[in-house]
């Protein structure tokens, strides 16, 4: 989903804005970010202006469709420069991205207009997620889109629900945030904080 500006105002219309808020705070010129899901791309964009010249951007995919579009997206911004696609899981994170790094953000769930039997699972989305938080600087966010409404969608719900409430409070700070009138099953995001 596309975030959605008037006049430079960031419209708070469900949690993909609501992370664009967290980002656009936390985010500066020079940093590292990585985008766990890039999907359409809209979210690497985003990071890759956010974090200007000077820094860099990881973008994950296992869907070559998502990694071409996300590229394509870059390019036509003239930011390819900017992001390392890799059509690699998430889970491989630790492994492929080098600490610290300011920013994670995951979209979770299928890709809109795409195969419905490619999405998101609970147990890699784990791996990742605590991925994210050893490469995380002091300060750093996580933030995390979940979608409860769609096949599946429920056993990942709990995942990240059970993991972001179980972390210990001194050393990270966990977020639920979500619109409240909407259908109790929209998504939400949730923001995990590493202490510093
Ligand atoms: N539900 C969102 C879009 C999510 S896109 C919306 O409605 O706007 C989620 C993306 O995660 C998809 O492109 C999918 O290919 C990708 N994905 C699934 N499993 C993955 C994994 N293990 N690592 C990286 N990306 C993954």
């Amino acid at each position: 989903m596309k975030s959605q500006h008037v006049a430079d105002i960031l419209l708070l219309r469900g949690p993909v804005s609501l992370s664009h808020l967290f980002a656009g705070t936390f985010l500066h010129e020079g940093d590292k970010a990585i985008d766990a899901t890039c999907g359409n791309g809209y979210d690497t964009l985003a990071l890759a202006k956010l974090t200007g010249s000077s820094g860099h951007v990881y973008g994950f995919d296992i869907q070559e469709q998502a990694i071409r579009e996300t590229s394509r997206r870059l390019a036509e911004a003239g930011l390819a420069g900017r992001v390392t696609l890799l059509q690699i899981g998430h889970e491989k994170m630790e492994q492929l991205v080098r600490s610290p790094v300011k920013a994670v953000l995951f979209n979770l769930g299928y890709l809109p207009g795409s195969d419905h039997m490619i999405m998101t699972r609970p147990d890699t989305t784990r791996i990742a997620m605590n991925h994210s938080l050893k490469l995380l600087e002091p300060g750093g966010i996580v933030l995390i889109t979940v979608y409860p409404g769609h096949d599946g969608g429920t056993d990942e719900q709990h995942a990240v629900d059970d993991w972001a409430a179980g972390l210990d409070p001194r050393k990270y700070h966990s977020w639920r945030m979500g619109q409240m009138n909407v259908i109790s099953d929209a998504p939400y995001c949730v923001l995990v904080q590493k202490a510093a």
